[in-house]
């Protein structure tokens, strides 16, 4: 995507011009259409960035259409603007209810205009990343899109005693409504759960203050990822493309009506309920992409670069660490004995004494099957054998109880291998693991449960 293609949809001419004229200047690729029949020949294939729909179209209605293309599974994250009839509240709640992202009078002023766009342009370059979530096997089923409950707070002037806005807002979105002024909002914000829709109504008698709180919002950890939404006092286009300038999602150009704001509200929540999920979906992801599941363990991919990583540092003074190759003994005589279901069992409760019983900091992985690895820290010989004898120890020291309540005693041999202390030299991550491996056959031919140390030093 180079710059931005956007199809302007209207049914009269002159319109369309208008429009194109007010986005002649930014460099977009500009597609005009002026039937419902013609927007949807163009979101078929490579769709526009941004559409500008007109209520009036050639042989229909651009609400309408907003309503199929929202059906549409292709179509209903499509970022669409509609412009419908100028001062025509009923027109304007069916739009937002029809699911456009933006709804705007027709007689807006151009540079508002080019600010929605360039404001739903800016959200479709940072939504890229999520959009690939939903292209991807497995994350994309993790991702709902059941309208969600959100926090909302609505700042308000200091000194509103009014309490219809609260009301009227509280009671027609899901969630708690949350009432700031607009002169203590930024510092009491901080104190309860981060709002995921914020509302700033701006107070008249200094307006561009609420400019300020939407800069200092967008910037602060809590409350950069909630949707802003900003209700204009009185018109003034220069501080509405400045507030869509600095981040807002939504302008309110025509005063606070309860009914219109909890609707844009509403829309505003489902679509950071949406982006949530899916920022979720992507961190499980990565994480999954480094854990072993059955015992949550570091996989061997996360274990060797981890290693690598440990090595180029200890390399840098960090000093001496010690590489421990753990495997399970005779553990394939529990699988046939009781069962592969067991095995895991087994497999999962020694993962969880193993860990208990490193320090913080220490690396434990499963390797595959039922070899594992630890890493340990800044320790000398004995301290390294003294460490593996108490991971023996703890697998070994308890019996351990299967799923049917048989309780087995599990054993392990463990194989120590030691870096060099020197800090001149590199250790070797890989004639560590080699060295750690031998020294476990020697324990297991010495007839398992115990610790034997690499004679080499590495
Ligand atoms: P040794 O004392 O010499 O290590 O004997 P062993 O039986 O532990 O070693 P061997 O390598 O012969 O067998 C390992 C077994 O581990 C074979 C395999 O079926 C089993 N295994 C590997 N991965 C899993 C797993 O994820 N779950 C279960 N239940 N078993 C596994
Ligand atoms: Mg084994
Ligand atoms: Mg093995």
């Amino acid at each position: 995507m180079m710059s931005g293609r956007i199809l302007i949809a209207a049914a009269v001419p002159a319109e369309r011009i208008l429009l194109r004229a007010t986005l002649a200047s930014h460099a977009y690729d500009v597609l005009l259409a002026s039937s419902a029949k013609a927007v949807l020949d163009h979101t078929r294939g490579n769709p526009p960035d941004v559409i500008l729909l007109s209520e009036t179209l050639d042989g229909g209605c651009g609400i309408d259409l907003c309503r199929t293309l929202r059906a549409n599974p292709d179509t209903s994250r499509l970022p669409l603007i509609l412009r419908v009839h100028a001062g025509e509240r009923g027109g304007r709640l069916r739009a937002l209810a029809a699911g456009a992202d933006a709804v705007m009078d027709a007689d807006t002023a151009p540079s508002i205009v080019a600010a929605r766009i360039r404001s739903l342009m800016r959200r479709v370059a940072s939504g890229a990343e999520l959009d690939e979530v939903v292209r991807t096997p497995g994350l994309a089923d993790q991702i709902d899109l059941v309208p969600h409950t959100g926090r909302v707070a609505l700042i308000i002037p200091a000194g509103t005693t009014d309490m219809r806005w609260q009301i009227g807002l509280q009671t027609r979105v899901r969630g708690p409504v949350r009432v700031y002024s607009d002169g203590t909002a930024l510092t009491e914000l901080w104190l309860g759960d981060p709002p995921d829709a914020v509302v700033v109504v701006e107070n008249p008698a200094v307006p561009e203050m609420a400019l300020r709180l939407v800069s200092e919002l967008r910037c602060r950890s809590a409350t950069m990822r909630s949707a802003i939404l900003l209700v204009q006092s009185e018109p003034g286009w220069d501080r509405a493309v400045m507030a869509l300038d600095v981040g807002v999602d939504d302008l309110i150009e025509t005063g606070f009506d309860p009914e219109e704001v909890a609707l844009r509200v509403r829309h505003a929540l489902a679509r950071k309920a949406y982006e949530d999920r899916c920022r979720a979906a992507l961190r499980d992801g990565a994480r999954l992409a480094v854990t072993d599941p059955l015992t949550g363990l570091a996989n061997r991919r996360f274990a060797m670069d981890r290693l690598r990583q440990i090595a180029e540092r200890s390399r840098t003074g960090a000093g001496a660490f010690a590489v421990l190759a753990l495997d399970l003994d005779r553990f394939k005589s529990i699988n046939d004995t009781y069962g592969h279901p067991a095995g895991d069992a087994v497999l999962a409760t020694v993962a969880r004494r193993m860990e208990g019983a490193l320090r913080q900091g220490d690396l434990l992985a499963r390797m595959g099957g039922e070899e594992f690895m630890a890493v340990i820290f800044g320790c000398e010989l004995d301290q390294a054998t003294g460490a593996a004898d108490r991971l023996r120890e703890a697998v070994s020291g308890t019996p351990v109880p299967l799923p049917d309540g048989t309780e087995i005693t599990v054993t392990i041999s463990i194989g120590v291998a030691i870096s060099g202390q020197s800090a001149t030299e590199r250790p070797d991550p890989v004639a560590l693991i080699a060295q750690a491996d031998r020294a476990l056959y020697a324990a297991k031919a010495d007839g398992r449960n115990q610790v034997t140390v690499s004679s080499h030093a590495a």
